[in-house]
Order: structure tokens, then C-alpha cells, then sequence
């Protein structure tokens, strides 16, 4: 086949702008781009910028410098999330009319005092997710229509969350990925249900992470996901919001984490591992490639 007419595999980066890049962001735009080379393929940039509140465009700037600094070409022009609120909305309002999704209406403090008096009672603990985050109590899901509506009227603060065992039933078949990464690979069955009701619109953000990147990773025809080995499990999420929305799968790739000086997982207040402090004391995009094993 002629050459320019064969499909290109696409590989993304996609930082959030809520911080500046350190070591392991570096890590993973630099395998990004060593994978994308190795298949002759498209390489793009995605700046997940919905927590409108974190993320500025000074950071971005930042990030897009230190990026440009390690000799990482990416096709232009990178997309930003903020600019496409009204995709996410459309999604949403789909999984809305599908009844599949519900107004959740707890605070962070109520979710908690819920738990707490549920353990206290019990004796057992309530469900949590693999990043150990309470699962959402039940009673929004199966609060009555009128009085959902009558709270969203009013204006009352919500988020909206998917009905996982409602979206569970939905499946023909039970979901799985093909994973290339640095944990466990091959087929790997995915487990939703983990997760609980997930919330694919914040309460302050016309989105949620796990929405926003499942409807991207189509919408700019990503064929390969190459990110942290933290987002192992949430990929159970994207590949059933896929499912829902009649969205095409990625191949996942998720990679080691690159430890902190005190062995522990790197952060967004990461001190002398932040590429820009690297680069100010004076160190070469070659010397991070060889601080992060590349
Ligand atoms: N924006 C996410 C982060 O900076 C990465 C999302 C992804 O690669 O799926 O951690």
C-alpha cells in the first residue's frame, strides 16, 4: 500500500497543567515518543486542563516548554481539553437520556461521616476503590424523579455519576484490554464494578477526568495508550465508558513509576526531581533520558 494512505498508529501525551512536569511526566513523553518512533507513528499532545480551578496557563506554558527543551516534537496544534466542554456535554447528556447516570448531590464531608457511621455500626468496612476512595453511598441513585428534579431546579450543587450496575447490565459480554506495559500483560479482564459509581461531571467542572480522556483517546484516533502504572486500574472505567459511548479500544501500555529520592511515588511538589529545577542546575535533556533509565 502507498506509504502516506497507510493508517499511522497514534500515541498521546497528556499532562494536566494543575503543576510543573517532573522526572516520571518525563519519562512517559520520552517512551511515548520512543514507541511512537519504533512504529513509524503520530505523536500527540493533550493538555487535560478541565479543573479550571488547578490548572493555568502559565503551567502550561511551563509544560510546553520543558517538553519543547527535551526534544520532543509533537503534531501541532496540542489539544486542550477546556476548549471542548461541549463534546463532554454531548457524552454526557447521552448517558443522561440513557438513564445511566444520576445527580449526585453529597459533599466530600457527608460522603465521609456516611462511611464513618456505616463502619462504626457494622463493624465492616465499606467499599473503596483501588485508589482507596470511598465508594458513593447509594441513596442519590435511588432518590425519586421528582426530587431530583426539584433539587436541580433549585440549583443545588451536583456531580454526575454513572449508575455502575445499571451500565453493567448493559454489556453483552464482560470487558477486557490488551496490555503491553510493565505489570501484568496480555489480555486483562476488566473490573468496573471497583470503581463504583464514577463521577463523569464534577460538581466544578463541566467534565471528570475518567470521561474526558475516554472520549478523546477516540476522538483524536489514539491507538496506543502509553501512561503511569497508576492508572492500571482506572482503565476498568474507560473501557466500559467506551463500550457505552460505541467508542473503538486502544492498546494500553502502562509503564513503571520513576521514584522520588525517598523511594516514594513522585508528586506534583516533587522539589529537585521538577525538570525545570534539573534544567536550571544545569543538567541536559541527554542526562534526564539516563536519570529515568531511557
Ligand atoms: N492527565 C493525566 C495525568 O496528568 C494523564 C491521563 C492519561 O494519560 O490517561 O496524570
Amino acid at each position: 500500500m502507498i506509504d502516506s494512505l497507510r493508517q499511522k498508529p497514534v500515541f498521546r501525551f497528556a499532562p494536566s497543567p494543575n503543576g510543573l512536569l517532573h522526572l516520571g511526566h518525563a519519562f512517559s513523553a520520552l517512551l511515548n515518543q520512543n514507541m511512537a518512533q519504533a512504529l513509524d507513528a503520530r505523536l500527540l499532545l493533550r493538555i487535560e486542563d478541565i479543573d479550571l480551578s488547578r490548572c493555568t496557563p502559565a503551567l502550561e506554558a511551563a509544560i510546553l516548554s520543558d517538553l519543547d527543551w527535551l526534544g520532543i516534537e509533537f503534531e501541532q496544534p496540542p489539544r486542550r481539553q477546556s476548549d471542548h466542554f461541549g463534546d463532554y456535554r454531548a457524552a454526557l447528556d447521552g448517558l443522561i437520556a440513557a438513564e445511566l447516570v444520576y445527580p449526585s448531590f453529597m459533599t466530600r464531608g457527608e460522603v465521609k461521616a456516611h462511611v464513618a457511621a456505616f463502619e462504626a455500626r457494622e463493624g465492616r468496612p465499606w467499599p473503596r476503590d483501588p485508589d482507596g476512595s470511598p465508594h458513593y453511598p447509594p441513596s442519590d441513585r435511588g432518590l425519586p424523579m421528582e426530587e431530583r428534579q426539584k433539587r436541580l431546579a433549585c440549583g443545588m450543587k451536583h456531580a454526575w455519576r454513572l449508575d455502575m450496575a445499571a451500565a453493567i447490565a448493559r454489556l453483552d459480554a464482560p470487558l477486557s484490554w490488551q496490555e503491553t506495559g510493565d505489570g501484568q500483560t496480555g489480555t486483562i479482564a476488566a473490573d468496573p464494578a471497583a470503581w463504583g459509581d464514577v463521577v463523569l461531571s464534577r460538581s466544578d467542572a463541566p467534565s471528570s477526568y475518567h470521561l474526558s480522556v475516554s472520549l478523546d483517546d477516540a476522538l483524536q484516533g489514539v491507538t496506543h495508550v502509553v501512561r503511569g502504572l497508576d492508572l492500571f486500574h482506572a482503565t476498568s472505567v474507560h473501557r466500559l465508558l467506551q463500550q457505552l459511548l460505541g467508542l473503538p479500544a486502544p492498546v494500553y501500555h502502562h509503564h513503571r513509576l520513576i521514584p522520588g529520592p525517598d523511594g516514594r511515588k513522585l508528586s506534583k511538589s516533587f522539589g529537585d526531581t521538577g525538570l525545570s529545577a534539573l534544567r536550571q542546575a544545569g543538567a541536559s535533556p541527554a542526562d534526564i533520558r539516563r536519570l529515568v533509565g531511557l
